[in-house]
């Protein structure tokens, strides 16, 4: 594949992020309210905005900031929280990014791409935990080309177990050329997500030695490549530590404007890793630009506040009682029991950590998360129902910005809960679950969906799955 970058130019603008960064120093007291404010509508933040909240280190303004984000939360997304997991296909790489245990020179990580019996002992434990969307994660390399990750695809979606299958696979590999993109969404993909990594080209360069990805413009519009191959269900991330948090949250802002603006969609997923440390990675273990737990959750709550429907995912790479933490700034999506050995699903091998990309923070199983999510009040969703139905993209954004998504995401996250208790809970999950799904229908609104609501509960006990709105 020809990495063709003629004519394009850097939609970061680095000059404005810095520009801005600095005004934001000065802001005062009132122009924070303001912003904090503004948030409140629900409508967004515009760059001058965002660099103002990163650039307040006023503790009350902060806690206020938290608590604007918890009422939008509350507002947008209920106390749902939708669950995956990650499933590695393969760690062949012929990239070098310095913080990754897959890179092309670290001669001690054990090299596996699965086998098509494997993939599909994979997705079986996967399915027999309970697992109903999945990220599938490759590395760069030839062996996965469009073809192979669309054939792989298939294949997970072909297993059923039991009442177990898999209902959306989204994506993390490579940037494609638009021809690959057709491919791959003829598979029926779920989200393509494709992360900068860093937005800061120099540091980029550096960090990114050889391979294809080393070419930054190439990955920066790799997104663009997709929407033109007809994936409109993007998911933009930054590997937080690899340069100043404070630029990349204003890289993810312009990558969003940009897709916005060019397609009309904004990303659906932003993901912002911390950096964690990596098998043979020397750079992992002291990283120049290390995040702070207290700037994390700050940088969360900022981009709750700075693009309010666009889902806010969070990973196991953190650990639990950050996890818990920063669920309430507004979080969408969290993983759930992950192993991310190749192959580590189905076959545990002591050496896992060297077919690792990296280490986990989190090691509890999905059932000991969606206890504790229970207990805590929040409905566990494994809904898929959107992209199933077409409501992605353009049209998702019609409906999730005037907040009728929540008329679905609700009533779906019970449906799919109660199918999770009643197929896979443990007696403690089951219990937890019941309190909370009783409390919920009696909070439910009388509505015809409320009835429609029921009455798919009920077909759930009688032993049919799949139901939705
Ligand atoms: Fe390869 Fe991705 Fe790791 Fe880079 S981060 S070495 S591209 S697997
Ligand atoms: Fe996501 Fe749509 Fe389900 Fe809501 S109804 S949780 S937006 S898939």
């Amino acid at each position: 594949m020809k990495l063709d970058t003629t004519g394009l130019k850097s939609f970061i603008d680095n000059e404005k992020i810095e520009r801005l960064l600095e005004e934001a120093k000065n802001a005062d007291t009132q122009e924070v309210r303001k912003v904090l404010d503004k948030a409140l509508l629900k409508k967004g933040l515009n760059f001058k905005d965002v660099a103002i909240l990163i650039q307040n280190n006023n503790q009350d303004l902060i806690e206020d900031m938290y608590k604007t984000c918890h009422r939008i939360k509350q507002e947008i997304y209920g106390n749902r929280i939708v669950l995956f997991a990650p499933l590695y296909v393969g760690n062949e790489c012929i990239n070098d990014c310095v913080y990754c245990g897959f890179r092309i020179s670290n001669t001690e990580c054990h090299r596996k791409t699965l086998t098509h019996e494997e993939l599909i002992n994979e997705t079986k434990a996967l399915e027999n935990a309970g697992h109903k969307r999945l990220i599938m994660v490759y590395g760069e390399h030839s062996k996965y080309d469009a073809d192979y990750i669309a054939e792989t695809v298939k294949t997970v979606y072909g297993v059923k177990e039991k009442n177990g299958e898999i209902r959306r696979a989204n994506i993390n590999a490579a940037p494609l050329d638009v021809e690959g993109y057709k491919i791959v969404k003829a598979a029926g993909i779920g989200t393509y997500q494709i992360f900068q990594d860093t937005y800061h080209q120099e540091t980029y360069e550096k960090l990114h030695p050889r391979g294809p990805k080393s070419n930054f413009l190439w990955r920066l519009f790799g997104l663009d490549r997709a929407m033109e191959g007809g994936i409109d269900d993007l998911g933009i991330g930054a590997l937080m530590g690899l340069y100043d948090w404070k630029f990349e949250v204003m890289g993810l802002m312009m990558h969003a404007r940009h897709l916005e603006e060019t397609f009309g969609v904004g990303p659906h997923t932003i993901s912002f890793p911390r950096i964690e440390e990596a098998c043979g990675s020397e750079f992992t273990k002291h990283p120049i630009n290390e995040v702070s737990d207290d700037d994390f959750k700050k940088l969360v709550a900022i981009l709750r506040l700075a693009v309010p429907y666009t889902g806010l995912i969070l990973t196991a790479r953190e650990d639990v009682e950050l996890r818990n933490e920063v669920l309430d700034l507004g979080v969408s999506q969290i993983d759930g029991g992950s192993s991310i050995g190749i192959g580590e699903y189905s076959q545990h091998d002591e050496d896992e950590y060297k077919k690792s990309q990296f280490i986990l923070g989190d090691h509890r199983s999905l059932d000991e998360v969606i206890c504790e999510l229970a207990k805590h009040g929040y409905i566990p969703s494994f809904c898929t129902a959107c992209y199933r139905l077409g409501r992605t993209g353009e049209h998702f954004m019609e409906l999730s910005k005037p907040g009728h998504i929540k008329t679905f995401c609700q009533p779906n996250a019970l449906i799919t809960f109660s199918e999770y208790l009643l197929d896979y809970g443990s007696e403690e999950s089951k219990k937890a679950g019941a309190d909370l799904i009783a409390r919920e229908i009696l909070n439910f609104p009388e509505s015809e969906i409320k009835t429609e609501l029921l009455k798919k509960i009920a077909e759930l006990n009688a032993g049919v799955r799949d139901l939705y709105f």
